[in-house]
Order: structure tokens, then C-alpha cells, then sequence
């Protein structure tokens, strides 16, 4: 459950509580940077027992062992990046190079998703791969040069945080700061990025249960920075056809467990170009927010990914694809998200 606490508790009030608390075995965590704790193992009928439910301003039980992303703590999320609306009713379309690789190649895709209306532009400057032999980005000189192309076509920069000592850096040329799926479960970053008062895309661990990936979402949330986006980009199974198994299912789950907004990586989650349309839309049937896609200039040349990197031209009908199905499928889904809009 989360308590929050009284305005103007003071510090020996806090601890009294607390030792109240401890001394019926319940645990006690800070969170929102000392406005409410956590109590992982209580409800609020506890509390009135124990007869200390009136020091608190508000008790929320979640009945989960997260709570900050919990539906119970909030029906829904929604934040502007630089205007463009993110969340709820709203529908976003991400795209760009698995790879910052060139001036050219960046400038060119950047002027392609301005042309189609899109307002998000992907790209790693510093790449997690799985061989040390392998291209590893471009590092601060592929910040600069997304971040650059980004200004000029306004379009706003997605892009990965591999190392807390690379925050500043990445702060500094991205609108949304990336958190891959191998980082999913490094606590210590995620407890910084709580701090940081930008949104973070957070996606799932190639390994990651439901239940993980959220309770990773609370690592940030709890921090007091809420705006987290979620991004299922498929886990790892038995079968090796494709790159991974896209989750479809996560993604409508996650639409009744969490407040978060939800995207889909088809990319990643299939790593083969032919199969990123199909699974682009059943992403977006079954209730994604956003969709991040990646796409090149010339993918047989792209650096990293090339095999699931689709050409312009594809990415072209699979947005207008895209923007069919978000008027239909948005409108038919209730009040919570009628009146979408790709954006
Ligand atoms: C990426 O989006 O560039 C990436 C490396 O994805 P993931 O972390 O999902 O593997
Ligand atoms: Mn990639």
C-alpha cells in the first residue's frame, strides 16, 4: 500500500509512526521524495487496527507488489515531450536507425519522418551489443549528430542510456531517455533516473515477467519522476525462428494493470523487416500507446540490426496502416481512449 503523509508531519512525528509500524512487523520505504511511504505488507484496515490510519493523508491499498504503477494509484498518465502528448488517448510513432551512423544517414531519415508527419526520431549513440567486436555506435559524436537532425527537422530525440556515468551526456541530446532491455533490471540506474525530469522509456527484459518490469517502473516512479513509458519488445523462448517472442498479450494486460503508457517495439520483437508491419498493427490492436520502429535509409547497409530494419518506403504504408487502425481501434475502446490521434 502507499500512505501518504501529512503535510506538515514533522520529522519525530515520522519516526514515531515508523517505529509504530515496525513494531507490528510492518516495513516502512520513502518514496516520493519523502511525501508518502510504502508499506509493502499492509492495507489501510491494518492501519486503522493499529490505530495510526488518521496520521495519514491518504491511503491507497494496490494490492500489488508495485505500487506506483499500479492502476490503484492512478487511472492514467499523460505528459507533453516538447508539446507532442504522450499517454492515454494518445497514439505516438517513433522511428529511426537501430544506429546513429553518419551525418548523411541521420539528416536523411530525419527530413523522411518530418516529411510523414512523425515527431520522434530513434537512433543509439552508444550500443549495447553482444560481441565487443561489433559496432558500438558512434558515442558522444552520434548525440550531437541526432540531436542536431532532430533540431532541424523538429522532431523529438529517442535514445539509449547504457551507464549511469554517460546520464549528463544523454541528458543533454535526448527528449526521451532509453533504457534497453538489458538495463531493465539495473536498480541503481533506475533509481537515478527517478531523479531526472525527463520521461524514460523503459523496456521490457529480454527475460522479464510482467510483474518485474513493472516493479522496475517503480525503481523510477517512486523516485517522483512519472513520466515512464513502458516499451514490450519481446522476450526470450524456446523458439529461435524469430529474434524474440513479441509479447501481444503484455501489451493488452498492461492496459488494465498500469496507469503507464504503452509501446511496442516490432523491431526488436521479430528482428526480421517482413514481419515488423504485421506485428506493428497487432501491436496497436491490442492497445499499444506508440510504436518504435526502426528503419534506414539503405538497411542491407545499416551497421547493427540490418535484418530487421525496414526501408522507407514500407515504413511509409505502415504508417498511413497505422493511422487507420488507431482511429478505428482508439474510438472503439471506450472513453479512456476515444478521440486518438497518431502524433
Ligand atoms: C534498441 O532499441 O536500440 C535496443 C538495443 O533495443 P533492446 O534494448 O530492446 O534490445
Ligand atoms: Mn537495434
Amino acid at each position: 500500500m502507499i500512505a501518504f503523509l501529512k503535510q506538515h508531519t514533522t520529522t519525530a512525528e515520522l519516526k514515531l509512526l515508523t517505529d509504530k509500524l515496525s513494531s507490528y512487523g510492518f516495513s516502512a520505504y520513502n518514496a516520493l521524495n519523502g511525501a508518502a511511504l510504502v508499506l509493502p505488507s499492509a492495507n489501510s484496515a491494518m492501519l486503522e487496527d493499529i490505530g495510526i490510519a488518521s496520521a495519514f493523508e491518504k491511503l491507497i491499498d494496490t494490492n500489488t507488489p508495485y505500487q506506483f504503477a499500479s492502476r490503484a494509484y492512478k487511472t492514467t498518465t499523460t505528459f507533453t515531450v516538447n508539446n507532442v502528448l504522450v499517454g492515454n488517448t494518445h497514439f505516438n510513432m517513433v522511428a529511426g536507425p537501430c544506429s546513429v551512423e553518419s551525418e548523411e544517414q541521420i539528416f536523411k531519415t530525419a527530413a523522411f519522418l518530418s516529411k510523414l508527419g512523425v515527431k520522434f526520431i530513434r537512433g543509439g549513440a552508444y550500443k549495447p551489443r553482444t560481441s565487443p567486436y561489433s559496432f558500438k555506435g558512434l558515442g558522444k559524436d552520434g548525440l550531437k549528430l541526432i540531436h542536431q537532425a532532430a533540431k532541424e527537422y523538429n522532431l523529438n530525440v529517442v535514445t539509449e542510456l547504457m551507464d549511469l556515468s554517460l546520464l549528463d551526456e544523454v541528458m543533454a541530446y535526448a527528449d526521451i531517455v532509453q533504457i534497453g532491455s538489458r538495463n531493465m533490471s539495473n536498480f541503481y540506474l533506475l533509481n537515478e533516473l527517478g531523479k531526472i525530469n525527463k520521461p524514460v522509456l523503459l523496456k521490457r527484459g529480454m527475460q522479464a515477467k510482467i510483474n518485474e518490469w513493472l516493479l522496475a517502473a517503480d525503481y523510477v516512479l517512486q523516485g517522483g519522476n512519472e513520466q515512464v513509458i513502458l516499451c514490450e519488445r519481446g522476450i526470450r523462448s524456446f523458439d529461435t525462428e524469430l529474434r524474440n517472442v513479441m509479447d501481444i498479450g503484455a501489451i493488452a494486460l498492461l492496459n488494465q494493470l498500469t496507469h503507464l503508457p504503452v509501446w511496442a517495439d516490432p523491431s526488436h520483437g521479430t528482428g526480421i523487416a517482413q514481419i515488423v508491419p504485421p506485428l506493428a498493427k497487432a501491436a496497436t490492436v491490442a492497445g499499444a500507446n506508440g510504436l518504435i520502429v526502426e528503419i534506414h535509409p539503405n538497411p542491407a547497409k545499416a551497421l547493427s540490426d540490418a535484418k530487421q530494419a525496414i526501408a522507407f518506403d514500407t515504413f511509409e504504408q505502415l504508417v498511413s496502416q497505422i493511422n487507420s487502425l488507431v482511429s478505428e481501434s482508439y474510438s472503439s475502446k471506450s472513453q479512456i481512449n476515444a478521440g486518438a490521434a497518431i502524433a
